[in-house]
């Protein structure tokens, strides 16, 4: 529920929901609790957790989780919130109340890793399969839709190496099938990078929006949380049963953790983003890097798809290097970094690097034979971070291969 008069930033902090209990601070109330108790056997029978008007036990919600529920439903542009332990948890859930024996659902090659695993892993056991397409060819996905697919994944951008899809044109491509097809498929978005910040995930058509609460919501790489919001009654009750009888409960301290970060993600996200445009364009002109990926950058994958969606980007870049430098020599460049951690996870306030081994997680021929690195841009001054590299790269470029 918001006031869709104010603007975002302002909506995070001045919310309507308000939990059904006559005590006011600036910070939600941490609750927590096992048990709830019921003042008679009637009241008992007749408490509803479903519809948020009441309380029946922890791990149906708490006035702090039903809180935040209700601001990452407005962060997102939707109407039902479903909180889970982790964002990775968030994923795994959609697969398992959307899909049964016999169902497939699709992935885009570059999508998060762990997105795939699980499709490899526990849906293969369960007899549901799952295919990869390109996300960056809406031909590709229509051809792989089939009358056994029941949901397909998108992510925008990509995983590590930042295409950015045409999330409409996707979207179309499974909707056209759809007016064919029993069940009807769902589209679901692992809407972590957008954080419902860049774009609105329901307006470019998803029918479910997933975060990493994790990343910018917590914003202090100190609590694992997922969230899954959607605008559709009927799919908000598949998933909330799924995740009641799962039992993916979250606690009250973690819920206070991310609603505090709410608070200025706004900020945080914009600031973020300034400083990830800035580096990303110097690296260009680093001599040690053939490629610079963010989608930003004119000529990079989906650059037009990320003008028309996007009004702001979040705070990765990988740089692919030039092959002349060994992975050895790669590997050293990111031990040279004193700023930038060794570390996964993005959007907390330490800028982080990885290096990845790219051949080893596409399906499809990856084009470039340098090693790639993967950063995320913390909220340390831009100056410090771009001496950082700045010593890294001197250090790789006088290592030996
Ligand atoms: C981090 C991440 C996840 C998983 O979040 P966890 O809270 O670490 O489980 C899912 N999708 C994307 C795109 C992510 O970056």
């Amino acid at each position: 529920m918001s006031d869709t008069s104010r603007q975002l930033p302002t909506e995070l902090i001045h919310h309507s929901y308000k939990p059904p209990a006559g005590f006011e601070g600036v910070s939600p109330a941490v609750h927590k609790a096992s048990t709830i108790i019921f003042p008679s056997v009637a009241a008992l029978r007749e408490r509803d957790w479903k519809h948020k008007t009441g309380y029946t036990y922890g791990l149906h919600g708490t006035p702090t989780t039903f809180t935040l529920e209700e601001r990452i439903a407005t962060l997102e542009g939707g109407k039902y919130c479903t909180l889970l332990p982790s964002g990775l948890a968030a994923v795994v859930l959609v697969g398992m109340a959307l899909l049964k024996a016999g169902d497939e659902v699709l992935i885009p090659d570059n999508a998060y890793g762990p997105n795939k695993s699980f499709a490899q892993g526990e849906l293969a056991a369960w007899g549901i399969s799952h295919r990869l397409y390109d996300p960056m060819n809406p031909l590709d996905l229509a051809a792989k839709l089939s009358a056994r697919t029941r949901l397909v994944w998108l992510e925008a951008p990509g995983s590590i190496t930042l295409e950015f899809p045409d999330l409409p044109q996707l979207v179309a491509a499974v909707k056209a099938h759809t007016d064919c097809h029993a069940e009807g498929i769902v589209t679901a978005l692992d809407n972590t990078w957008g954080a419902g910040i860049a774009f609105n995930a329901f307006e470019l058509g998803a029918d479910i929006s997933v975060q990493a609460l994790t990343k910018y919501p917590s914003g202090g790489a100190d609590v694992l949380m997922g969230s899954v919001v959607t605008n559709s009654e009927a799919l908000h009750l598949l998933l909330h049963f799924c995740h009641m009888r799962v039992g993916f409960g979250v606690a009250g301290n973690d819920a206070e953790l991310v609603l505090r970060g709410l608070n200025s993600m706004a900020l945080r996200y914009a600031a973020q983003d300034q400083s990830t445009r800035a580096l990303a364009f110097w690296l260009q002109s680093q001599p040690q890097i053939d490629r610079v990926l963010h989608p930003a950058l004119a000529g990079s994958p989906g650059h037009e798809s990320f003008k028309r969606d996007c009004h702001a980007a979040a705070c990765l870049l990988s740089v692919v290097f030039k092959p002349e430098f060994s992975q050895q020599q790669v590997d050293h460049f990111c031990d040279s970094l004193t700023l930038f951690k060794l570390g996964y996870s993005w959007a907390g306030p330490m800028s982080l690097c990885v290096p990845y081994d790219m051949p080893a997680l596409r399906s499809t021929p990856w084009p470039y034979k340098g090693g790639l690195v993967r950063f995320s841009v913390g909220l340390e001054a831009l100056p410090d971070l771009q001496a950082d590299m700045l010593q890294a790269l001197a250090a790789m470029q006088y290592s030996k291969g």
